[in-house]
């Protein structure tokens, strides 16, 4: 039997050009656990890109963007664990985003559990719901939880985006990697 191609059809198409318009930034992992000296898990770097975070945020509500914050908030004996010193522990101060870029009434907060932000979350729905196309990945750690997100947003169909400046890596080499891998494995705009 031949197999004919599925006819997408207008309403399809029309669905997708409607989708490419929206955007969502994406900020992963800036909570206190990770950003704050002496915590469990600092990313020295992340010091430096909370400036250009903010201003990447500031953009983001002035242009009317989505701003999503993707966080590890882990149970008390989470398997995680087994690998990291415990961090972000659901309900506590290290799990908060840190002051510098708190959240606002209208911004959208998913909690994740492993390394990757769409892995049994609501993240997918909420982005579909908003009729996102494009996501903005920044963050920490970029060849860790920024990679791995921005892989499953590129498998599911959205299209990506990093700037180089808002992603902090635990040490250069891994970040320019990750950014290398990012650009070449799935075609994600870094700039
Ligand atoms: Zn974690």
């Amino acid at each position: 039997m031949i197999r004919v191609p599925h006819n997408r059809g207008p309403s399809e198409s029309s669905r997708s050009a409607k989708m490419a318009k929206h955007e969502a930034l994406l900020i992963i992992d800036m909570l206190n656990d990770f950003c704050r000296e002496g915590a469990p898990l600092f990313v020295p770097m992340t010091r430096e890109v909370i400036p250009n975070i903010r201003r990447e945020i500031g953009r983001a509500r002035r242009e009317g963007t989505a701003v999503v914050y993707v966080c590890d908030a882990h149970d008390r004996n989470d398997v995680e664990f087994k690998n990291w010193p415990p961090h972000a522990v659901e309900g506590s101060p290290g799990a908060e985003v840190i002051d510098e870029l708190k959240p606002s009434a209208r911004d959208i907060i998913i909690h994740k559990k492993t390394l990757m932000g769409f892995h049994n979350t609501d993240l997918e729905n909420k982005l579909r719901g908003l009729g996102v196309g494009l996501v903005t990945v920044t963050g920490c750690v970029t060849n860790i939880c920024v990679m791995l997100t921005a892989v499953e947003a590129a498998v599911r169909g959205f299209n990506v985006r990093v700037p180089g400046d808002c992603v902090a890596g635990l040490d250069m080499q891994m970040h320019e990697f990750a950014l290398r891998e990012l650009e070449q494995v799935i075609k994600a705009e870094v700039y």
